[in-house]
């Protein structure tokens, strides 16, 4: 039988590492697309040992005219759009050209595969981000949007065309609304990694405070490797379908930190009072995690919280890392690679 050809967009970030890694496992023949720059970003694909498995093309979501030598190019069966600007606190910085990059660029996409090959699958990454402030309840696929930043306007908009190209053209088209997922493959802006990467430079000696913003914000925190089989399972359904795809269990940053803190080997203890609390090291008697205004943002999300169950009942797809899980993983990668002196980012 013919393989399977996927192009996968955002290939050199960590959903791409790990959903190519995914596809080439199931016998796709894999195509990731990369940005021409002075310093390529492969260290994802060689931790996971399949940059030679993979055919990599150069594509700039800001040039339609790449996106359609490369449809014409690849001739993909299914295409994952996953890159992005995809930090939240860089939209505010930068908030024009995310809109170009995560609004405009999947649109054109949408449009270059509409003209050239309308049988071609087409999966864009959504966002819990778009939820935005929302409460305390478990979102889903019903709940209504709220985006509060830059990046979560852009993905509404473009979560919107993806359904627009559907319902117009009749193309494959569908979202899943992922809530965050996280992994050693994950970027050191993150709040996550940003723990685990600096907690384990403190314990290694090259650095000595762990400085974050907002630690009170609660994340529905899943695990890279198990939410790109979402993905994927998304695109095998019978009919084109948005789904949420979370844990439904919440996690501060305080209690990611300190888990992490202590997975890591520190003894610590929480002084002082809310929004200022910092944390001691027992052992050096030495502040070691403590708030910094620059990490906060002009509006943030305080809590995000997914409920999973139409991926659970059509897909049948679940998470199967828990969060304590999650941690250790990401702690003890994080230790290794600095232990051998090389954090990757
Ligand atoms: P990463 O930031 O790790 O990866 C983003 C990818 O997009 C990188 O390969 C990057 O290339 C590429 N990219 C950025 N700008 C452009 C551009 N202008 N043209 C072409 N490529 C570009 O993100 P994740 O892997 O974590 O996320 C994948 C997708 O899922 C993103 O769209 C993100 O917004 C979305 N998402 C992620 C969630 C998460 O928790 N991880 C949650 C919900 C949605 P380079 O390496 O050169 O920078
Ligand atoms: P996001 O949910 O996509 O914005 O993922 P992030 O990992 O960037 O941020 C998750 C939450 O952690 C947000 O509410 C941030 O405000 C909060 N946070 C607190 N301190 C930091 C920090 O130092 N860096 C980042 N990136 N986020 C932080």
């Amino acid at each position: 039988m013919k393989k399977k050809i996927a192009l996968v967009t955002g290939i050199t970030g960590q959903d791409g590492a790990y959903l190519a890694n995914l596809l080439l496992n199931k016998g796709y023949k894999v195509y990731g697309t990369y940005r021409r720059s002075s310093s390529l970003n492969l260290w994802r694909l060689e931790e996971l040992g399949i940059l030679d498995s993979i055919e990599l093309v150069s594509l700039e979501l800001l040039e339609k005219s790449n996106i359609e030598r490369v449809l014409r190019l690849v001739k993909p069966n299914e295409v994952y759009n996953l890159a992005a600007q995809s930090f939240v606190s860089m939209s505010f910085e930068n908030p024009i050209y995310t809109v170009k990059v995560d609004a405009i660029g999947v649109l054109k996409i949408l449009e270059s595969i509409r003209m050239i090959d309308k049988k071609i699958k087409f999966y864009q990454a959504s966002s819990s981000e778009m939820f935005g402030e929302a409460g305390l309840k478990k979102l889903n696929e019903k709940s209504n949007f709220h985006p509060r930043s830059p990046y979560a306007i852009s993905k509404v908009f473009s979560h919107y065309m993806t359904i627009n190209y559907r319902e117009s053209y009749d193309i494959f088209a569908c979202s899943g609304i992922l809530f965050n997922h996280e992994s050693p493959l994950r970027g050191t802006e993150f709040v996550t990694r940003k723990i685990t990467s600096t907690l384990a430079e403190i314990q290694a000696g090259r650095q000595k405070i762990l400085e974050l913003g907002n630690y009170y914000a609660k994340r529905d925190w899943g695990y890279a490797g198990d939410f790109v089989e979402g993905i994927w399972k998304m695109m095998q359904n019978d009919k084109p379908k948005d789904y949420v795809l979370a844990t439904g269990e919440e996690h501060s940053v305080k209690e990611f930190a300190s888990l992490a803190a202590k997975i890591m080997g520190f003894n610590l203890v929480w002084k002082g009072s809310k929004p200022n609390e910092y944390a001691i090291n027992k052992d050096t008697k030495k502040i070691i995690i403590k708030t910094n205004n620059l990490y906060y943002r002009p509006s943030d999300v305080s809590f995000l919280k997914g409920e999973a169950k139409e991926a659970k009942k059509d897909l049948g797809w679940k998470p199967k890392i828990k969060f304590i899980d999650l941690v250790r993983i990401m702690v003890e990668s994080d230790k290794k690679r600095s232990l051998n002196g090389r954090i990757l980012r």
